[in-house]
């Protein structure tokens, strides 16, 4: 709870602040304080077309029951976020081991990293990982997941630069459930200048892990950077229409005072967030608590 309120503390700076200059003028909840909060929380990234319906569903609510003062609209805001943020979070289903993560999304936004974190944070649930460094394009990736791998005691599977991701993901994916591995993570690559052979690259690595394991990958996340903000969902939607991405992964969560970009996509995406980075260090991954979220947000 902490550390999402320390990583969250430039969103609160701006939202939180705002809101209460918004709330602390309103005696009464009227049409030109709802307007005013439409504009902070647009201001936020939380997106025009959220934003007007969370201001929509309030002036309802005004409507039909009245909302007494700022406090309990300041309320209502809350509840109605972390609606909107639990609205797709469903648990990962209980299935036999390995359980296979692929990571997928742009180069930059921090994929080889949250991979990295992932791992260490599995092990420190004491669960068996292994990697699989698939993004066998980009040249420094496979020696940056090495290093991960080795902080956090993982064993690797890899293969040359250049090599073929599907190959690669073969061999770790025979290796997992041979020894029944409880966690197999794949890095995969993210050069988007070729999106048509990219997407057709991540379709055939979900075709080969089936090979294995029909019911594989259990979880396709897709890694976005916060502080890319709205251009942000422009790529997403791309990724999500083509590689059946189940889950998002919000990075540098730390860097942004635009977290509300995460209710955004929980909305525009239909996606749940699973977890987000704060940080460059290998503990600074979180699982996403939309409660948390919310409270550091908005205070
Ligand atoms: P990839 O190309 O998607 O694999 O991206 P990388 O994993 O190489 O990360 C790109 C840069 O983003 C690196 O400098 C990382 O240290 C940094 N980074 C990744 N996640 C976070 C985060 O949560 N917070 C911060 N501040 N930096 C991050």
């Amino acid at each position: 709870f902490d550390r999402m309120k320390q990583a969250v503390t430039k969103t609160r700076d701006s939202l939180g602040e705002k809101i209460e200059g918004v709330i602390a003028l309103t005696r009464e909840v009227d049409e030109s304080s709802l307007e005013e909060l439409e504009m902070v929380l647009i201001s936020s990234d939380i997106g025009v077309a959220t934003s007007s319906e969370v201001i929509t569903a309030l002036r309802e609510r005004a409507k039909r029951q009245g909302i007494r003062d700022g406090a309990e609209l300041k309320q209502l805001l809350k509840d109605h976020l972390k609606a909107i943020l639990d609205e797709h979070q469903k648990p990962t289903a209980k299935i036999a081991p390995p359980l296979v993560i692929m990571l997928v999304g742009v180069n930059g936004t921090g994929k080889t990293t949250t991979t990295g974190k992932l791992a260490a944070y599995f092990r420190r649930d004491a669960k068996t990982v292994l990697l699989c460094a698939a993004d066998t394009f980009r040249a420094a990736a496979i020696e940056q997941l090495q290093v991960w791998g080795e902080r956090s005691g993982v064993e690797m599977i890899k293969t040359k630069q250049g090599g073929d991701p599907s190959a690669v993901l073969y061999d770790a994916m025979q290796a997992a459930k041979a020894r029944s591995t409880d966690v197999l993570i794949v890095d995969t690559a993210g050069r988007l200048h070729t999106k048509n052979s990219l997407m057709a690259e991540l379709d055939k690595m979900r075709r080969t892990a089936q090979r294995i394991v029909p019911s594989a990958p259990h979880e396709v996340l897709l890694v976005m950077d916060a502080t890319t903000g709205q251009n942000g969902l422009q790529q997403a939607r791309l990724f999500t229409e083509s590689a059946g991405v189940t889950g998002i992964v919000l990075t540098k969560l730390d860097g942004t005072a635009k977290g509300g970009i995460a209710i955004a996509i929980a909305r525009e995406l239909n996606l749940p967030v699973r977890y987000v980075g704060v940080g460059e260090k290998i503990d600074d991954l979180l699982p996403f608590d939309s409660e948390a979220f919310v409270e550091s947000m908005i205070g």
